[in-house]
């Protein structure tokens, strides 16, 4: 009963380059290959019929029309049976101990090991991550799976204490993270023993299928987590609003985690909602490092990650250093943008069409910002947005201040450290931070002042690993502060805990 990290895949081994070969020969033409339609999944059937159907594209070849993928759309009537037949089913599931479930979840944990392959190929096509971006993935999902259900085992060290399952959780996951946020989601929730409904984004509901698909075959019934994709819009009508939830998870927008807290203020809701994450570098640090470091957490998945370092806030000396300019520049422009079925891309395609925060970003400079590098598309493929740096940004400014969720770096200048971590309090968000710094004290006092839930020495600030950094923000990056995905209190959340001789 003890909980171990899974391992990434190792690119650079040989045998690894003809699997992931065989992953391109397999997905990358995946609609002239696979005829199917994903379907909607409610009370433990299979449905598609007479209703609307999705088309997913691959971005990758977009002029070519290639198509991702398909799938079923659910409608009102799905919804409302969805959240019967999961309230029906609530006792099945709960009445199991957490060594039952314990063991279903690890046999899920396996399918995920199996599938590794399918998962990347998916979420490339679908989602245009690149391989070894979805690799992580896959892993931080196994972790999910396998320490949430380690965690529950945990609980039953306290012989006098009842943890029960609340009852039926809805998920809402974000397309960033096509793979690893829908299945913390779901595995937490049916580790504490409840049933769950997925509401998958659109752009990533393949991947969220390809996950569940892990689920069943690996024995949670098609009533225990069913699988309901719907325009957002419908949800919010029909799903959200109905008496029989007991809670819901959200990875989103602040404008979504609003209007459920609106709908539903009697309900739970767990939501991470975003970031507006900063690096720090001081006059101290390894500039060389620093650089990698930020380029990979600026501009990895095309800075689609509520996780990515937007702000670069460098102290006066490192501002002014030419060579540590020149190093960022040459960094971000030899990250190669393209398709992800082509090794040589570190990055691949946007999610979606530039528009919102990101677009206004693109279209503007405020005060005395420049362009260090101009934002630019490849192929003038409009999924396509190279990395880009905004130079001289000042204090209060938009791209300052809001989530842009693409890759453009905005680069600040502070006196002192101090001055930093107030630059970077200032946004009232509060998820990820980093420092780059080798002096001992500079890392104290910024622990000790920055604002926000993950603090990253030396590091980037992306990539959490399940319980060495359990993830979760605080400000306008979180509602239920304080409790982190991937660490026990995460799960405390979905259960009722009391004591056993005790009448309810
Ligand atoms: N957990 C992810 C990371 O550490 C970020 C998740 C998100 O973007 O919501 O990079």
């Amino acid at each position: 009963n003890s909980y171990k990290a899974e391992a990434d895949t190792d690119f650079v081994l040989p045998k690894n380059h003809e699997w992931a070969r065989n992953i391109v020969k397999k997905w990358k033409h995946s609609s002239d290959t696979i005829h199917t339609i994903a379907p909607v999944v409610v009370g433990g059937e299979d449905l598609i019929g007479e209703r609307k159907i999705y088309d997913a594209i691959d971005k990758s070849q977009f002029e070519d029309n290639v198509l991702a993928g398909r799938f079923a759309l659910a409608n009102e009537e799905d919804i409302k049976r969805a959240v019967e037949v999961a309230k029906e089913d609530v006792d099945g599931w709960r009445d199991l101990t957490h060594s039952q479930r314990h063991y279903i979840l690890k046999d899920v944990a396996i399918k995920f090991r199996e599938r590794r392959d399918d998962l990347i190929g998916i979420a490339g096509a679908e989602v245009g991550k690149v391989f070894t971006e979805t690799d992580v993935e896959v892993s931080e999902a196994i972790d999910f799976v396998e320490f949430y259900s380690h965690a529950v085992r945990h609980f039953e060290s306290y012989e006098n204490l009842e943890l029960k399952g609340k009852g039926v959780g809805v998920v809402v996951p974000p397309w960033n993270f096509p793979i690893a946020i829908p299945v913390g989601g779901v595995a937490s929730t049916l580790a504490a023993g409840n049933t769950v409904i997925i509401k998958p984004a659109s752009v990533a509901a393949l991947c969220a299928y390809e996950m569940c698909k892990c689920f069943w075959d690996a024995g949670v019934s098609k009533n225990t987590l069913q699988f309901l994709p719907c325009p957002g819009a419908l949800a919010g009508e029909h799903l959200i609003p109905n008496k029989d939830i007991d809670f819901l998870i959200l990875t989103g927008g602040e404008d979504t985690a609003a209007t459920m807290m609106e709908t539903r203020n009697d309900l739970f809701l767990s939501a991470e909602t975003g970031g507006k994450d900063a690096t720090i570098v001081t006059n101290m640090a390894d500039r060389e490092q620093a650089v990698k470091n930020v380029c990979q957490s600026a501009f990895g998945n095309s800075g689609q990650k509520c996780s990515a370092t937007s702000l670069l806030v460098l102290e006066d000396e490192v501002y002014n250093d030419k060579g540590f300019k020149k190093a960022l520049i040459d960094t971000a422009t030899s990250m190669n943008v393209g398709s992800i079925w082509d090794f040589k891309n570190r990055i691949g395609t946007l999610a979606n069409k530039v528009g919102g925060n990101l677009e206004k970003a693109l279209n503007q400079l405020e005060g005395n910002e420049t362009w260090a590098v101009e934002p630019s598309y490849e192929n003038n493929n409009p999924y396509m947005l190279k990395p880009s740096i905004k130079w001289g940004v000042e204090e209060g400014s938009f791209i300052h201040m809001n989530e842009l969720f693409g890759p453009v770096l905005a680069v600040m200048r502070a006196s002192d450290l101090e001055h930093a971590v107030k630059i970077v309090n200032d946004t009232g968000y509060g998820l990820t931070s980093g420092i780059e710094s080798l002096d001992e004290r500079e890392v104290t006092y910024w622990k000790e002042n920055l604002k926000a839930g993950n603090l990253y020495v030396n590091r980037g600030t992306t990539g959490a690993i399940v319980l060495r950094q359990p993830f979760g923000g605080m400000g306008k990056s979180a509602i239920g502060a304080g409790r982190k995905a991937g660490f026990y209190n995460y799960i405390t959340q979905f259960v009722d805990i009391n004591e056993k001789t005790s009448p309810k």
